[in-house]
């Protein structure tokens, strides 16, 4: 028997070379294999007479080879061989191109299982390329459900199957870890089964069990680490925090909060004084306010002698925090640092040196707050800005950093609620549901390329009128990706031919810190009145001034995403304006965009988006804070999901800290599924 551990060339037929293209998939060892699952099933089980085929209907049958001619060279590079075959029904001609070892290989008077479609009208029929095996061997191409795997340059559907199936059989399939009393409540297959039959169903039956099991184990599998975080959480105490005096904080701010604002801050303020560990969500749409209640929070803790940890999923946006809560707190004699993994090694030190010793600070940073290096002395309070960037586990590991720390998690809710519910069902909810006053609302336009001049002039009126605009592009470069437009050539034809006398000024993902910085916060000083820029701003950025914002071939992006890139609008009093470019004509993407002009209610976007575009669209851009899933598909399979968690608090609570074989093969899975954001989960 060969280890799951092994490196795939234990397998027969598989070489350095076939195992690097095998490595291209991610799949090093013969677990991977094991655990590489196909992406769709082409069912082969039906077998049928000749005489019964359909034209572009493919299937099974049986025939005895009759003919089978010498192979032609057609032009160069096609070559053609012709046979053909019958049945008790009827003859069928086959044409094979380029497969003359195929063809030349089938022997007269011997029957063969055929599989394919066949092509033509009632003045002759012929298959093409048909798959053909002997009717001696087992099943493998044809007369079974087929699995169809995610592929790689240079590894056929075969070679892979063929790999899959070994691999099973020098392995086994991975040991039983769901608990007995569960695979029976919840009708569950047996693990050797389940992998069986995921690879090789039988049945049609067989696969939905299959793959209801499959699912299950990595819904319970996810639910259990959410549950012992919680537990985890659940039982540490604070020192509560005597110092809840906020009337300073308040006489600073430049405008007066909102109700939903002081209420939030009201119930945060509260939980710090608890003696227990706060883990609170703050929920409120793009535009809200979350960020002075940050600053509330963060200003509490450090008065009360603790360090305080935010942190932002961008650059851009961490700097942008640094900039205006320093502003905002230092005059009350709060500690403000800043850790970009851009700083150079010095800047890191000196602040990592900060934070070490332990003196009350409030760290702003993207995740290398998160990093090896990065200790604190004293850590009270995390906050993590746009939560659904993070995964589950940065934002356990972050909490980490501290003994005992506070958590508060903000979140957009571009997630829809069924899920959040899952995600976030342990964290007590704060809702800012009420705009700062005074705004007036982001009118949404969906136009063509024929609207380019009267848009050029819309941007020109704009900034007449001291407003300042973004314009947000699919792509850096030229030819990267698809065609969509790149944000450094648009820049440089605005900057040359069309707004000369203007600033233009361009921003991307691939500038270096520093510069990045300097061009943001040039932009938000308003020296320049337009932003070319990427989805690097998506998230936080925040410019008052700016108000309008334009979406260069918009249905490059997701609604969720447009939503947040909205959102970089309508954030002062002045009217904005957000300008969704498109020439698609596809009816479901103008549909899409449509949807979106029509409402600016986030939660109904991110419900639309899941329903419009599917997991595949939605789930994998990873902008949900989840681990990655092999089986699951989350758009579906939620009644699964919430059995599994049900499942897993219960035995969460009765086995979670047993130190048994069964609990410790389970907190194992636990952390190989979390382990994706380099988390330690113990
Ligand atoms: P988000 O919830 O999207 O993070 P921000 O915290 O960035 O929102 O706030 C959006 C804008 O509204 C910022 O310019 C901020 O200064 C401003 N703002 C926040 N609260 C108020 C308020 N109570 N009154 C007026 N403006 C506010
Ligand atoms: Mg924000």
């Amino acid at each position: 028997m060969a280890s799951p551990k092994d490196n795939i060339q234990f397998l027969k037929g598989i070489g350095p070379a076939k195992a690097k293209r095998f490595n291209a998939l991610g799949i090093e060892t013969i677990g991977d294999l094991i655990y590489h699952y196909p992406r769709s099933y082409e069912d082969r089980t039906t077998m049928v007479f000749i005489a019964e085929l359909e034209v572009d209907c493919p299937a099974c049958f049986k025939a005895m080879v009759m003919r089978v001619d010498k192979t032609h060279l057609i032009r160069k590079g096609l070559e053609i061989t012709k046979v053909v075959v019958a049945d008790s029904t009827a003859r069928l001609n086959l044409t094979f191109f380029n497969n003359r070892y195929v063809a030349e290989a089938l022997r007269r008077g011997e029957e063969y299982i055929f599989y394919g479609a066949i092509t033509g009208d009632y003045l002759g029929y012929n298959m093409t390329n048909p798959v053909v095996e002997s009717p001696y061997d087992p099943p493998l191409m044809t007369r079974r459900i087929l699995p169809v795997y995610p592929l790689t340059a240079g590894l056929s559907n075969k070679a892979v199957t063929q790999a899959v199936r070994q691999a099973l059989e020098v392995c086994g399939a991975p040991p039983e870890i769901l608990p007995p009393e569960i695979l029976q409540t919840y009708d569950i297959l047996p693990a050797d089964v389940a992998y069986k039959a995921i690879h090789t169903p039988m049945s049609q039956e067989d696969l939905a069990a299959a793959r209801k099991r499959l699912v299950f184990e990595e819904f319970f599998i996810f639910s259990a680490g959410l549950s012992l975080m919680r537990a985890r959480r659940k039982e540490k105490t604070t020192v509560p925090y005597l110092n809840r005096d906020m009337g300073e904080f308040f006489s600073a701010l430049p405008f007066t909060l909102t109700g939903a604002q002081s209420r939030a801050i009201g119930e945060i303020v509260a939980d710090l004084g608890k003696g227990r560990p706060m883990n609170r969500l703050l929920q409120g749409d793009v535009g809200s306010g979350k960020t002075m209640v940050a600053a509330a929070a963060a200003y509490c803790s450090v008065k009360n002698g603790h360090q305080v940890a935010l942190m932002a999923p961008t650059e851009i946006l961490a700097e942008q925090h640094a900039r205006s809560l320093t502003a905002l707190l230092e005059p009350l004699g709060v500690n403000c640092v800043l850790l970009t993994g851009s700083m150079s090694a010095t800047k890191k030190r000196n602040v990592r040196e900060q934070m070490a010793s332990g003196e009350p600070l409030l760290a702003i940073g993207t995740h290398a707050l998160l990093s090896k290096g990065t200790a604190f002395g004293n850590l009270g309070l995390v906050i993590t800005d746009e939560q659904h960037r993070f995964g589950v586990g940065q934002r356990a590991a972050l909490a980490e950093k501290g003994e005992n720390t506070h958590l508060l998690v903000m979140s957009a809710t571009p997630i829809p609620r069924t899920l959040s519910l899952i995600l976030f069902g342990d964290l007590d909810v704060s809702v800012l549901d009420e705009l700062p006053p005074g705004r007036q609302g982001i009118e949404t336009f969906l136009v063509n390329e024929s609207y380019r001049t009267r848009l050029n002039g819309f941007v020109r009126k704009e900034v007449e009128a001291g407003h300042q605009c973004y314009i947000v592009c699919p792509a850096v470069e030229e030819g990267e990706g698809e065609s969509g437009k790149a944000a450094e050539v648009w820049a440089e034809t605005l900057r040359r031919v069309v707004f000369p006398d203007l600033q233009v000024s361009l921003l991307h993902g691939r500038m270096k810190g520093q510069q990045k910085e300097e061009i943001m916060a040039a932009f938000s000083r308003g020296e320049s009145q337009i932003l070319v820029a990427t989805t690097v701003i998506e998230v936080g950025v925040d410019v008052p001034n700016a108000t309008l914002m334009i979406v260069e071939d918009a249905d490059r992006f997701g609604l969720s995403q447009l939503h947040q890139l909205r959102g970089r609008v309508g954030r002062g009093s002045a009217k904005s304006y957000c300008i969704l470019v498109s020439n698609s004509l596809n009816p479901d993407t103008r549909a899409r965009l449509k949807a979106l002009c029509k409402t600016t209610d986030g939660f109904r976007i991110a419900e639309e988006d899941l329903r419009l575009r599917g997991p595949g669209d939605f789930f994998g851009q990873r902008q949900h804070g989840l681990p990655t899933f092999k089986a699951a598909d989350l758009s579906m399979d939620m009644g699964l999901l919430t059995e599994a968690q049900t499942a897993a608090a219960q035995w969460i609570e009765a086995h979670g800290h047993e130190d048994s074989p069964a609990a410790g093969a389970i907190r194992e899975r636990v952390r190989a599924l979390f382990d994706d954001g380099n988390v330690t989960m113990n």
